[in-house]
């Protein structure tokens, strides 16, 4: 089978694989799921993973086929499996469990194992490929009405555990009703975060840099939340007039505005970390003053990465949500499409080069 795979270590090595075809009986107990590609996104983790930052091949192979973001069709399932049927569109979860005590309960995104077991990041094959099997228990079905943005699912999970571990965690306090949330970084988990806090009710700030967003402004305006260009207003100083954020999910990959956003939050509020920043850079912070701020505020930071199963269930009532409160704005997310594995090359010229694309992705089949 055609596949799109890097050679990890090698920088730039992207290019097309042959896969042996997958069989269902490699589940062990009746459970696999044989499933027919459809889309896979692709987002700065491929970026990454091709510029040789970070990824492992599989055992046994010097190729990893990469593409965590899937979407696809139900062809065939296991004698035991009873939650998907063929003809059933579905999207697969990324992290595998391994061995901590996270794993064996289920939770295998909150894994504290050194080696982490992720399809299409690391040591597992991705779903950039014609067909994968996988057992039933990491297979989430979506609603054929849900179809043409099934392939967001997996991003919007990040989204969905950020939110869920920061309720969670308010868990410390007798009583929490968030009423005010920022979201820094207007990608595409920026804007999927501002959706999703805008259906539980926040008024929400969107912290980006460029002046001029076109689209993403719009976007932000149909669903009611602001957007603030911090090349015209600082966070410190938007917080000021807007008051300060209950809620602040950060995902810019620039690990710098994490201070910032760090005096953003207002006393009793919680900080949602979710940018995976692998470079090496030094920032002067106010130091004394955000610990201060932090401690006399009872404020709390929380990291977050990754999504388990109940993410990506929760994802699909929540993309169904949006389509019934705004109809058609998750498809917009859609910006740049690629026909067929083929095409690789551009969809990595793509994710370097188009700042103005929310959502590149490929139409597999
Ligand atoms: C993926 C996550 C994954 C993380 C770290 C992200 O791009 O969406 O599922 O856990 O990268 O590898
Ligand atoms: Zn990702």
């Amino acid at each position: 089978m055609k596949s799109v795979a890097v050679l990890p270590g090698k920088p730039n090595s992207a290019h097309l694989a042959d896969l042996e075809e997958p069989r269902l009986e490699s589940v062990p107990n009746g459970r696999g799921v044989l499933v027919k590609v459809l889309r896979v996104g692709v987002d700065g983790t491929d970026k990454e993973i091709n510029a040789a930052e970070y990824g492992a091949a599989p055992p046994g192979y010097n190729f990893l086929v990469t593409g965590h973001e899937g979407f696809g069709q139900a062809l065939a399932v296991g004698p035991n499996v009873y939650e998907v049927k063929p003809g059933d569109f579905v999207v697969a979860t990324v992290r595998r469990p391994g061995h901590s005590i996270y794993d064996l309960i289920g939770t295998n995104d909150m894994t504290t194992d050194d080696v982490y077991y992720e399809r299409g990041i690391n040591l597992l094959h991705g779903f950039l490929t014609e067909c994968y099997v996988d057992d039933a228990d990491y297979i989430v079905r979506v609603p054929a009405t849900l179809k043409e943005i099934g392939v967001l699912l997996e991003p919007f999970t990040v989204v969905q555990k950020g939110i869920a571990q920061a309720y969670e965690a308010q868990r410390r306090l007798r009583i929490w009703r968030p009423r005010r949330a920022a979201v820094m970084g207007a990608g595409t988990i920026g804007l999927l975060a501002a959706l999703a806090l805008r259906l539980r009710g926040m008024q929400v700030t969107v912290f980006a840099r460029q002046i001029n967003m076109g689209l993403r402004s719009q976007l932000l305006e149909e669903i009611d939340a602001r957007y603030v260009s911090t090349q015209q207003t600082s966070i410190t100083d938007a917080a000021k007039s807007v008051g300060l954020f209950d809620l602040v999910f950060e995902a810019t990959g620039a690990s710098a505005v994490v201070f910032e956003s760090m005096l953003a939050v207002a006393k009793n509020g919680v900080l949602v970390l979710s940018s995976v920043t692998g470079g090496d850079r030094m920032v002067q912070v106010p130091a004394d003053r955000i610990n201060l701020e932090f401690v006399l505020g009872n404020k709390l930071m929380v990291g977050t990465v990754n999504a388990n199963r109940e993410y990506f269930e929760s994802g699909v009532r929540d993309l169904a949500l949006a389509e019934a409160m705004y109809p058609g704005w998750l498809s917009r997310l859609l910006t740049h499409p690629v026909n067929g594995l083929d095409n690789y090359k551009e969809a990595f010229h793509l994710l370097e080069t188009a700042k103005d694309a929310i959502k590149v992705y490929y139409e597999v089949a």
